[in-house]
């Protein structure tokens, strides 16, 4: 790590702090400002409600309705497409893009411009003329999920756009659940403004005791107050409180093959959905076969995106910078630990443990970090 000095030190916290900005909903930005400035003032009171607790709080829709960091690219002016149909993006190929509008109708769409780089999920203008629709227009993002491009460190993959919610499916035994890939999960959202959802699949394998151990492992994540639901996709259990959630909206399962992503879906929605990916060529060559993203629509209007670069969504390996950008409210105070490189878990006089012993940073914060450090997600 660069920066021994106390200079380097602190140019290495403003810059995480100013990275990690891009990452906060407005509120939270809002809710920083207002902690800074009451830390100035000497009252010291941080509440940490990275994550909303219910869905239904308004706050929750505006940090869902947080734009992406990427500005649209309107091809045309906005009364210039007012008249024009729109429809989702439901399936995306060179070139085209299948689109999917009301009232249910399919369409293989051609794409003026491939510079838009259209994702699943994208709502669009198009104009009917002669052949296929034309895509003129992308409206803008309400959230994005996205990876680092490996080619251009400055650019981000879009996944999939306009996602309500993320349901991070872990099995509560079978595979074992590991908190570390949670918070690695809960860290790829926090940069494009989807809310999440943790889904503790397979709840029927456990006993009393393992019960009781869940619930001391889930205590950090509503204490972040990160929804939770128990669920067994096998026994029926949870499911009508998981649909409940998932009404209406657009939403990602993400996890890990064998937790049951598979399973709940089916138990959701057992007709099947429609998979509106699956569509003919509009040239007649037959049905496209396609690795990329799809939309499936289920019947009570819930929509659910699902490719295997979403569902492996915070696999990736985090590097030490996006981590300790990742935790600016924690680094806020590593500049007081004895140690330039201390962990935060054993060293003395580390000015980060203090801080939650003082009750100046959350405790299940502390321990995200404790875990993503340690790269306990097996
Ligand atoms: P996916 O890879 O995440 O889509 O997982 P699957 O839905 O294919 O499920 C993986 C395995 O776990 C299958 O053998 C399922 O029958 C089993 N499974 C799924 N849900 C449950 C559950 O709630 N309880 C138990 N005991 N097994 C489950
Ligand atoms: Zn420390």
């Amino acid at each position: 790590m660069a920066g021994s000095s106390e200079e380097d030190r602190r140019k290495q916290v403003a810059r995480f702090k100013k990275q990690s900005k891009h990452w906060l909903t407005r509120e939270q930005e809002l809710q920083q400002q207002q902690q800074a400035k009451a830390r100035k003032a000497g009252r010291i009171k941080q509440r940490h409600d990275d994550w909303s607790a219910d869905d239904d709080d308004p706050a929750v829709f505006e940090k869902i309705a947080r734009p992406g960091r990427e500005r649209p690219r309107p091809a045309l002016s906005p009364a210039a497409i007012e008249g024009l149909p729109r429809g989702t993006v439901t399936a995306v190929h060179a070139g085209r893009v299948e689109i999917d509008f009301a009232p249910a109708r399919l369409a293989s769409a051609m794409v003026n411009d491939p510079e838009q780089r259209l994702a699943v999920g994208d709502e669009v203008a198009f104009e009917v003329t002669d052949g296929p629709p034309r895509i003129v227009a992308r409206l803008p993002r309400r959230s994005v999920l996205a990876r680092p491009d490996p080619g251009n460190e400055h650019r981000e993959l879009v996944l999939a756009a306009n996602v309500d919610l993320v349901v991070i499916v872990v099995a509560a035994a079978d595979p074992p659940l590991r908190p570390g890939l949670i918070d690695r999960f809960l860290l790829a959202l926090q940069r494009g403004g989807a809310a999440p959802l943790l889904c503790v699949n397979k709840v029927d394998l456990l006993d009393d005791a393992g019960r009781a151990r869940l619930a001391l492992m889930l205590q950090p994540y509503e204490e972040l107050a990160v929804p939770v639901i128990r669920c067994s996709a096998s026994a029926g259990l949870g499911i009508d409180e998981l649909q409940a959630r998932l009404r209406g909206r657009t939403c990602v399962f993400a996890g890990h093959s064998g937790v049951g992503k598979s399973s709940l879906l089916n138990a959701i929605d057992p007709a099947g959905g429609r998979a509106t990916g699956a569509v003919r060529d509009f040239d007649g060559k037959g049905r496209h076969t396609t690795t990329a993203a799809m939309m499936r629509q289920l019947s009570d209007g819930t929509r659910v995106i699902d490719t295997p670069g979403i569902r492996a969504l915070g696999l990736q390996e985090l590097t030490r910078d996006e981590l300790q950008a990742a935790f600016a409210d924690l680094q806020a105070f590593a500049g007081g630990c004895r140690f330039a490189d201390c962990s935060h878990a054993h060293e003395p006089d580390c000015a980060v443990r203090a801080a939650v012993a003082a009750g100046r940073l959350s405790a299940a914060r502390h321990g995200s970090w404790l875990r993503l450090q340690a790269g306990d997600d097996g």
